[in-house]
This record gives structure tokens, sequence and C-alpha cells, in this order.
């Protein structure tokens, strides 16, 4: 349902708002947003909520979603959104073809002496090779590759079909915001709340307005005796820390085997990329990396680094 435009009388408050998107990620913090709206504990009821599939999510995950999206739990429908298959475009990078890249981690070792080409961008944004350099002593460095997984798997998916919801399909933008686009951040998560950068949306985060921390939305599901939703997030995401990693291999062979197969066709011929790719951020291939409780200590959370919100939730 589509919200009719508000005129008000001079002072009152302007509300232009036309749709209210849930954006749904389908682990625990969104379903805990979505029951919350369900329950009429937020407010006003969303018109919907938005999954984008990226076809690599474990199977506990579509499960879930399944549940969510069978008309008896939520008022309000899911749309499930997809800009493809995630895992086929890793299949294609390590054979060279183009991907959207996930974040992995990549190992390169460079002799003392070693002639190394300098690349820059072409006008199509393209790496092109202009010049050589040689190293004065062995280098190891490890890096991270850039990620852009979570835009052309996740945002502009849920973006194009806002849009479409919202009748702003191949029409000029509104220079006020009349899409609010809720996202389940909590407040142990918060660094990860940005504001839209677009003027036609805006982003609200209930969870944070609740004052509610993961922990807090575990509660709240088991006080009303909802199943505990799974970690929602590609099988083979880098992000992944030693626990997760873990848990799916102790608990989940079909998605671990993948995993540790994706990780080994990742390794090397990746365009634009030198040296070797791992999933795991210990650069090591990922069933040999140390997965011991004694290796968490100080492991960062990278999903606090996906400013987006939108993996992981
Ligand atoms: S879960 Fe990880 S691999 Fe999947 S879209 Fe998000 S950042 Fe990329």
């Amino acid at each position: 349902m589509l919200h009719a435009p508000l005129v008000a009388g001079e002072g009152a408050a302007l509300s232009p708002i036309r749709l209210r998107v849930l954006s749904l990620g389908a682990g625990v913090q969104s379903t805990t947003l979505a029951l919350l709206a369900a329950h009429g504990e937020i407010g006003p009821m969303p018109d919907c909520a938005i999954f984008a599939d990226t076809g690599w999510e474990p199977s506990t995950v579509y499960q879930h979603l399944d549940w969510l999206a069978s008309g008896n739990v939520l008022p309000f429908p899911v749309h499930i959104v997809s800009a493809g298959n995630i895992r086929e475009q890793l299949a294609a990078a390590g054979e060279g073809r183009r991907w959207a890249s996930i974040p992995a981690f990549t190992r390169t070792v460079t002799p003392a002496g070693a002639e190394l080409p300098v690349f820059d961008e072409d006008d199509d944004g393209e790496l092109i090779e202009i010049g050589q350099r040689r190293t004065a002593a062995e280098t190891v460095s490890i890096g991270m590759i850039r990620r852009q997984c979570t835009t052309e798997f996740k945002i502009v998916p849920i973006r194009r079909k806002v849009r479409e919801l919202a009748g702003l399909t191949r029409r000029r933008s509104p220079s006020y915001p009349v899409v609010e686009q809720w996202i389940g951040i909590s407040t142990d998560e918060i660094i990860r709340a940005k504001p839209s950068f677009e003027p036609w949306q805006v982003k609200r985060f209930p969870l944070i307005e609740k004052r509610m921390a993961r922990r807090d939305c575990l509660a709240w599901l088991r006080r009303h005796d909802y199943p505990i939703p799974p970690k929602s997030a590609c099988v083979g995401c880098p992000f992944h820390d030693n626990a997760r990693w873990r848990h799916m291999r102790d608990h989940d062979p079909v998605a671990w085997a993948d995993a540790v197969e994706a990780d080994r066709a990742l390794r090397s011929g990746i365009r634009g990329v030198r040296g070797e790719v791992f999933l795991h951020r210990s650069c090591v291939p990922l069933d040999e990396a140390d997965l011991s409780t004694a290796a968490d200590r100080g492991q960062l959370d990278l999903f606090g680094n996906e400013c987006e919100g939108m993996c992981g939730l």
C-alpha cells in the first residue's frame, strides 16, 4: 500500500513519505525488527520488506526466509530481489573474467630485484599497465580486495525495487524524502548506521531508537518463542570470523565444502590481482586455517566496515 502525500496547513508537520521499506537480511537484527513491527512495537507499519538474494546464503537462511515470507508471520509482503549469483561470479573470477569483487585477502611475495608493473586506470576505469619498477628487497604484503559485492548484489537491486514500488522508475527523483528505509542495525553496531546520501529517501534505525543491542534482540525473540535466526551472510564471505567458520565446518558440511572449494578456485588468475587470494584472513587455504578458539583473540569484526548495513544483519 502506498501512502498518499500529506498536505498540511501552515505550521503543521509535513510527511511526504509514500513508502516504508524494511531492509531484510534475515539475520537476528532485521528479523527482530520485522517482528517488532508486526507486534506493533515499532511503527508505522512498513509497507513491505525487501531481501536481496546473493544466491550464496546458507540453507538455514533460506529456510528462515521462507518462514518469514510465508504470509503467516508478517503482516506485510517480503519481496526478494536478485542481481545474479555471487558464487557463480566467483568461479568466473578464478578464470579471469569480470566479477563484483568480494573483500578477499591477498598475499603477495615479491623477491628482491623483481620488476613490477605499474598500473593506472584508463578512461573506462579498467586497469592498464603504464610502466615498470624494480624492488630493493623481498617483501610479503597482505591486502584486501576492494569490495564491490554489497553494492552490486544488495544496494543496487534493493534500490531498483524501492524506486519501482515508490513509482520513481525512470522519473526525476524528488528533492525531499518520499521513502523511509528501515535498517536493522543494533546499538552494538552503531558505527554502521550512516545517513542516506540520496535526497528522495531517508534511513531509519529503529533498533537504535529502541536502544536494542543484538543480545536484546535475541532476548526479545526468545521471550516471544520465535526461532533464533541464523547468521545471514554469503557462505564464503571473507568477513567471517573464526567462530563463524568453525560453526560452518562443524555444523554445515555442505556449506563448508563449498567455501573450501571457492577459496581454492580463487587462489590465482583474478584480473588485476597480483599474488594469491584467500577467503580466510590469515591468508592460508581455508581448510588449513587455525580455527581454534585460541586463534580468536584480537580478531576485528570486519562486518563493522560494511558501512551500508546490508550484510550479516
Ligand atoms: S556477505 Fe560478504 S561476500 Fe556477501 S555481499 Fe556481503 S560483504 Fe559481500
